[in-house]
């Protein structure tokens, strides 16, 4: 075994030396795609289980280079966090995301949301409120028609700093969203101090419902301590009717996955919406 620890020592460095490469890569490529226009959004639609309605779309960023292809924002993401360009990308995606709600609005379909990741990148910025006040202004979007979807971990790791941040947009009439809930460390009581409108369950425990040990508990104490603390719960990642029909006997305010439609280019979003209101 000794004699083996050598030769993993040496794939393992060889590994991390691929992966920093990786991250070079996609780094100097990040640099221009703002500017080459590589970018776009995909919205998925966002249903009411109390009436079946689509009420938003969850923004999604998608990146094609030339070079590179389409690279997964589970990749990007983290490498732009980490090099700060996540900042000018973050404030893209919040605009381009404002300026398609608004003119889907402006077409006759009114009422539709539209949620934007922010990473905690972001929200750290001095400059953020101000920048997404000052985006809602130029794109003329009234804000009750924005939320902002916040990971629970990266809230918990700034809480102090952040959460005036949060306050303020949400007395502006911003919702705001903790993602990925359930997978973080949040104490109940911590949540009781955030300024949020909505819980969103992390898809994790949505697949847990399914196979022989079929587990809803997780799921159904968040939808109560939700409920409890006034705020909406949203599940994510639903890939079967078996699943949505649980979430609604459980009471589950929205639901979002695959089951009802996966991400869509912006050009059929008016589609959806008229399929949806025969
Ligand atoms: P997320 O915010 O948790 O978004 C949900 C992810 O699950 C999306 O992946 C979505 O396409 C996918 N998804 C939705 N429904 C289903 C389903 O039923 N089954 C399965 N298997 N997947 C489903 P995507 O688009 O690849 O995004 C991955 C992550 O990248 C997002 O996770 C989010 O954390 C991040 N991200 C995406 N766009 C942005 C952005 O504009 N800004 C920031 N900061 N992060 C973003
Ligand atoms: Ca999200
Ligand atoms: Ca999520
Ligand atoms: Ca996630």
């Amino acid at each position: 075994a000794k004699s083996n620890h050598l030769g993993e020592y040496v794939f393992y460095n060889q590994k991390m030396q691929d992966s920093f490469n990786e991250r070079m890569v996609i780094e100097s490529h990040l640099r221009d795609a703002i500017t080459n226009q590589e970018f776009s959004l995909q919205y998925q639609p966002q249903v009411n289980l109390h009436n079946g309605e689509t009420y938003g779309f969850e923004a999604l960023i998608r990146w094609n280079n030339p070079e590179l292809g389409f690279v997964s924002p589970l990749t990007f993401i983290k490498v732009a966090e980490d090099c700060q360009l996540i900042i000018p990308i973050g404030e893209w995606a919040l605009r381009t995301a404002c300026v398609f709600i608004k003119n889907i609005h402006d077409q006759g379909y009114e009422g539709y949301r539209v949620s934007v990741n922010i990473s905690v990148v972001q929200l750290m910025q001095d400059a953020f409120t101000s920048m997404v006040l000052t985006v809602l202004e130029e794109t003329g979007l009234s804000p009750e028609y924005l939320e902002l979807e916040i990971t629970e971990s990266i809230i918990m790791e700034s809480l102090e700093r952040n959460i005036s941040k949060l306050q303020l947009l949400r007395e502006k009439g911003i919702a705001i969203a903790l993602d990925d809930f359930g997978t973080g460390y949040s104490s109940l009581s911590y949540l009781r101090q955030l300024p949020i409108t909505t819980l969103k369950i992390d898809k994790s425990f949505i697949d847990s419902f399914l196979g022989r040990n079929g587990d809803i508990s997780i799921t159904s104490s968040i939808i109560s301590v939700g409920h409890d603390m006034g705020l909406e719960v949203v599940a994510e990642g639903v890939e079967l009717e078996e699943q949505l029909s649980l979430l609604k006997e459980l009471k589950c305010d929205k639901v979002q996955g695959y089951f009802i439609s996966k991400p869509i280019p912006s050009n059929e979003v008016v589609n959806w919406i008229e399929s949806q209101v025969m």
